[in-house]
């Protein structure tokens, strides 16, 4: 049977910090499938998001910094338009305090609603300015958005951004407890999108719940870099209603796209 895929991006989170600060992703973990994943450099956001999200590698999207200058992203169609052309009943959801993730003014965006989506009327998206607007505000906007839309309509293929962890990461470092606190209170929002799953799952609607990042820090914050703690993500997979996905054990970010659309097939 068709999973519904919820995939929740943490922008920046260190798992060797955020662990002791994040019981509901500790246990999604434990419960779940999980991977340490590696991301290609330069460690910024529009390229590895890029990648994660389209499949495709940063020399194939042509997305190098947060700029996406000469992107060629209209030609890799990201994982909820895909999806949607892989069966044309899929209904979507996205939503993000990042503008170039979804956001049709501007950069980007990495998810793109193709016109038959629109047309369709098969798609939704919240778009939030957590640069202007700051994500402590804006991550809870989403994470409300979110909350409803998974109660409330129980979109078949949904991505769910945060970026109030990698925020502090940069303000304060990602060691210190600001970090902590941005990570605790991105897990809190994580339960509540994990209970709103629970709420609705059965073997009749299986869910899949993704969460993965985009890159680490240094210790001082910051990335862009090609060290070992920029680097580092993860994926963790769990499922409501129905068993963990049987993925490899090991596998590269751009992979991640093509394992979530088997499990719609
Ligand atoms: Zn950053």
């Amino acid at each position: 049977m068709k999973s519904k895929i919820l995939l929740i991006g943490i922008d920046g989170l260190n798992l060797d910090t955020g662990l002791e600060n994040a019981p509901t992703l500790v246990a999604l973990k434990e419960k779940g499938f999980f991977t340490p994943i590696t991301i290609e450099p330069p460690t910024w956001s529009g390229p590895s998001w890029s990648t994660i999200l389209t499949g495709a590698k940063h020399s194939q999207h042509g997305v190098f910094d947060n700029s996406f200058t000469g992107h060629k992203l209209l030609h890799h169609p990201d994982l909820l338009s895909r999806a949607y052309y892989q069966d044309q009943s899929t209904t979507t959801f996205a939503a993000a305090g990042w503008p170039p993730l979804v956001d049709p003014i501007g950069h980007g965006p990495i998810i793109h609603e193709r016109r038959e989506q629109a047309k369709a009327l098969r798609h939704r998206v919240l778009v939030r300015d957590g640069e202007t607007y700051g994500y402590t505000h804006v991550d809870a906007e989403i994470a409300a958005a979110a909350q409803y839309a998974i109660s409330h309509h129980g979109p078949d293929v949904s991505f769910v951004y945060f970026c109030g962890v990698d925020e502090a990461g940069h303000a304060f470092g990602s060691i210190g407890d600001e970090y902590r606190g941005a990570i605790a209170r991105i897990d809190a929002y994580l339960d509540n999108l994990l209970q709103a799953v629970q709420a609705r799952a059965s073997q009749e609607e299986p869910w899949l719940i993704v969460v993965t990042t985009d890159h680490g820090h240094i210790d001082e914050g910051g990335h862009g870099g090609d060290s070992a703690k920029e680097r580092a993500s993860f994926v963790v997979a769990h499922g409501v209603g129905r068993k963990n996905p049987l993925w490899p054990q090991s596998f590269e970010p751009h992979q991640l796209v093509d394992l979530l659309l088997a499990e719609r097939a």
